[in-house]
């Protein structure tokens, strides 16, 4: 690796840039004792801060206790990229691919989320560092250059404002020696920051009466004449139901395991950048940026003007491992930084600040899966594939319904309805994952996909961060 690259990690945190918004004095309780409640969540990512809101918000007499195993919001949802999308199906074409008869419902249901989200942050003053400023889509290989007409019309379609840039148009934009076009998108999506959102919707969840317990794992989930037991090693919650928003953390009921695999996803914030530096990239709309391989990059600027620059490495470890030790990977961190400056040459001498990992939960169909246990008391929302931030509020929702609402229309959306297709157990799991990355790697270097894609394809499966 060139030795500029590895001096610009060389002072770089093993932390996520949005971390410092967490309040220093946050102080919640362990669970200890027996305690009891209406209904106990298990996780506080947004999934499982959007379940506490809603169910308060639906039925304010109804207790509901959160319960964490780390500290509040310390997993995915403080660690991603800040890109918020409306999407309810990873994108207009997977969607259409996936479920074209719901299509129309779904993009509207997707809309409706996004609306629901910035009324609560403006109703609830929150400063999330909100932005409705689209993406660009943008192609750097020859291979991409050929997808971008599809990716316009996919959005023109379903409604979005968007344009097709050429070469030329797109460094316009953005400069990067690397472009050869984009899809400039400017509804449906924008940025925020996911730390201040967090923390935000705690304060809203803990004036609802919402109360929290972290540092408390619960290690089982029990079946009781009248409710359900939740363990944890100091302690034991009673509750009448439960909504699981543990990510791939805990399968703490049947089929988890099976359909959601973790992937670690990587990520890099510079240090605030010069004027001179602003000025060299132009960017002045500050849209979030994506690239089209199946191996894709996504980046964006903060309020403070550094870049957020992530993705590429989707990794995963044998046996489903998410532990921690994962999350230091430095070849991984090194790339990203190498492709960082292929595409800002402009940039060189910046440094990195931050660096830091996070687990995605993938499922074989790119979208949550939601099911019941126990006898209908404990529903689950899982497996957002990297596209959480926004649909964890929607995937909430369809939780709830599960538990509560037996007519509710989301419940006949083949979305919400079915499950997704289960991984292979191990040892046959890790390389067929293995095999699936190579084949994704093939085809951004061919434009090909080859005999085993196609039979994914085929089976309306796949391997996504
Ligand atoms: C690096 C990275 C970048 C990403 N970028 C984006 C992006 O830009 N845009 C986007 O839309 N999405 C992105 N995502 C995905 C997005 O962050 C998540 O989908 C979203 O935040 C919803 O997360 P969650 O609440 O379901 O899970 P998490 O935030 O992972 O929360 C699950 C929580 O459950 C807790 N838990 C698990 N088991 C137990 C147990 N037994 N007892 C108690 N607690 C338990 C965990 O400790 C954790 O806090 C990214 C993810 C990563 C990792």
């Amino acid at each position: 690796m060139p030795p500029e690259v590895e001096k610009s990690l060389a002072d770089a945190t093993r932390q996520s840039v949005w971390a410092h918004a967490f309040p220093t004095d946050w102080d919640f309780p362990t669970l200890t004792g027996e305690q009891k409640t209406d209904l106990a969540v298990v996780g506080s990512g947004f999934t499982g801060l959007w379940t506490a809101i809603l169910a308060k918000t639906r039925q304010p007499e109804r207790d509901v206790v959160v319960v964490e195993k780390n500290t509040l919001g310390h997993a995915a949802s403080s660690r991603n990229g800040g890109f918020i999308s409306e999407s309810l199906t990873h994108g207009h074409a997977h969607g259409q691919a996936m479920w074209p008869d719901d299509m129309a419902t779904l993009v509207e249901l997707g809309r409706e989320n996004m609306r629901q989200i910035r009324a609560f942050i403006s109703d609830y003053g929150i400063d999330a560092e909100w932005s409705d400023c689209g993406k660009t889509a943008i192609a750097v290989t020859p291979v991409q250059a050929e997808h971008l007409k599809a990716v316009y019309e996919i959005n023109n379609r379903f409604g979005e404002a968007a344009e097709l840039l050429d070469a030329e148009q797109m460094r316009e934009d953005v400069a990067s020696p690397t472009y050869l076009g984009g899809v400039r998108v400017r509804t449906g999506s924008g940025l925020f920051h996911p730390v201040k959102m967090l923390v935000g919707m705690v304060r809203v969840a803990q004036d609802l009466g919402v109360r929290f317990y972290q540092h408390s794992p619960i290690t089982a989930l029990q079946a009781r004449r009248t409710g359900l037991d939740l363990v944890a090693p100091q302690g034991r919650l009673r509750a009448h139901k439960a909504v699981l928003a543990t990510s791939v953390f805990s399968p703490l009921v049947g089929g988890i395991k099976a359909r959601v695999l973790p992937l670690f996803d990587h990520v890099l914030a510079t240090e605030p950048l010069s004027a001179g530096h602003l000025d060299s990239l132009r960017w002045r709309e500050s849209q979030g940026l994506t690239d089209l391989g199946n191996q894709f990059h996504y980046y964006r600027k903060t309020a403070d003007n550094r870049i957020v620059w992530g993705g590429y490495d989707a990794n995963y470890y044998f046996g489903d491992d998410s532990s921690p030790r994962r999350e230091v990977r430095d070849a991984s961190h090194t790339l990203l930084a190498k492709h960082f400056f292929d595409t800002f040459p402009q940039l060189e001498g910046v440094r990195f600040e931050y660096q830091w990992a996070g687990v995605i939960d993938s499922t074989s169909r790119f979208t949550p899966y939601f099911s019941t246990a126990l006898g209908g008391r404990v529903a689950s929302a899982l497996g957002f594939t990297g596209l959480g931030t926004g649909s964890s509020r929607f995937g909430a929702t369809a939780a709830l319904d599960l538990l509560d609402d037996a007519s509710s229309p989301l419940r006949r959306l083949e979305m919400v309805a079915q499950k997704p297709l289960p991984f292979p157990p191990e040892p046959f799991r890790y390389p067929l994952v293995q095999f699936t990355r190579w084949s994704l790697v093939k085809e951004d270097e061919t434009g090909r996909r080859n005999l085993w894609l196609r039979l994914l394809d085929s089976l309306k499966v796949g391997f996504n961060s």
